[in-house]
Formats: C-alpha cells, structure tokens, sequence
C-alpha cells in the first residue's frame, strides 16, 4: 500500500500574501516531506487601519500569482465560499471528508499555536490534523492530545507594516512578490480610504 498523501493546511488572511508567509508554507513542505501545502485565505473584518481593505477575492488573486510556479501549493477559496467565517476546526473537518485517504497537518506561526486553545473546539481540530509550528525566539510547548512538529526558519515579513507602507506612499515593498506589488497598484489596495 502506498504512503498516504501528505496534505498541509495553511489558513490566514493573507492581506496580502508575503515572502514570510512563503517562506514558512517552503520550510513546512521541505522539512515534513509534504505533497502539497494548500493556501486557505479566511474571511475578515472589514476594518484594518483606517485603509480599504481588501477584498477575498484580491487576496485569492495574490496568492495565485505568487503560487503560480510552485507546484506543490494550491490556492483554495473554501473559507471564502462559505455563508459566515469558518472556524479553523470546521475547515479540517470539511478537508478530512474531501480527502479521505490523505494525512492533513495544519501549518501555524508560534503565535497561534500558543493561541490555539483559545480557538473554537481545538480539539476537534487536533483530532484532524498533526501541527506544523513555526518556532520563533522560543520553541513552541507540546501539548497533550496534540501532534506537533517544531520547523526553524524565522522571516520578518509583517503584512500590517506592507499596508501601513503602502498607505504611506510607497509603490513596491522588499518582503512583496513584484507581482503582488503589481496587483495592489493597480487595484489601488490599501490606500487610506476618503
Ligand atoms: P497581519 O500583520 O495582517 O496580522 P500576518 O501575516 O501576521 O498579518 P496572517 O496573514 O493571518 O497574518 O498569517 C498567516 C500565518 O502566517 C499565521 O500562521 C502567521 O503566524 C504566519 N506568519 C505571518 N507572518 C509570518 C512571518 N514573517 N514568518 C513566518 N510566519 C508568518
């Protein structure tokens, strides 16, 4: 029988997609062997710093043209699609039933790792998936009932500081794809609104 294949999840919002987020989606893939990582922008609040935020279907649209020459990263608008915001543990269920044969990991920062028992029903989550954190200063903690393998490879990208400089003025930014930076131009992304 062969291996089952080894699917990871990576949700976020993604406004707008960044070389961090790139980074972590490689280090995973690389060090955990992964088939593919698939990309799941969420639905947000549409308030963020007084500037237009931007719309999923941008932040899709972004994700695709940084994903386009990977071949193990898929965009899926699954949490996009959905009537009202989807908890992280209802995505992997959903994901467990679409692929059934697959091993699915959740990939996170430490951040939200240390987070996670703050989420909706973390626990339904774990039973879906095996974690994959990103350490930063300090290693995340293991915790009981959950499955969870520590990568290394920390990037200073911050989406809030790519908006605040392009509200500031500023065209292009050195942690955005060109053609992320392309798309925000010309949608006139993150502007301050009025
Ligand atoms: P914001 O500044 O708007 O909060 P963000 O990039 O921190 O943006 P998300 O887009 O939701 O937030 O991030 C998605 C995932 O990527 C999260 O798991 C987060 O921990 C991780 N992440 C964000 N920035 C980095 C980075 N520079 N390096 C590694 N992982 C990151």
């Amino acid at each position: 029988m062969s291996a089952p294949k080894k699917i990871a999840l990576f949700g976020g919002t993604f406004d707008p997609v960044h070389l961090g987020h790139l980074q972590l989606a490689t280090t995973a893939k690389q060090s955990l062997d992964l088939d593919e990582v698939r990309f799941l922008p969420c639905q947000i609040s549409p308030h963020k710093l007084g500037t237009s935020p931007s719309r999923g279907e941008d932040r899709c649209e972004m994700l695709r043209l940084v994903t386009r020459q990977i071949l193990w990263a898929v965009v899926d608008d699954f949490e996009l699609q959905q009537a009202a915001p989807t908890y992280s543990y209802q995505t992997a269920e959903a994901m467990a039933e679409r692929f059934p044969d697959a091993r699915l990991f959740w990939v996170m920062g430490c951040d939200q790792w240390e987070s996670l028992p703050r989420w909706k029903h973390p626990e339904r989550l774990a039973a879906k998936v095996e974690f994959i954190v990103l350490a930063r200063d300090r290693d995340p903690q293991p915790r009981e009932g959950f499955s969870l393998h520590v990568i290394h490879g920390e990037h200073p990208a911050s989406a809030t500081k790519i908006r605040e400089a392009i509200a500031s003025g500023e065209k292009m930014h050195p942690w955005l794809a060109p053609a992320v930076a392309d798309w925000i131009n010309k949608n006139r992304l993150y502007l301050p609104v009025g």
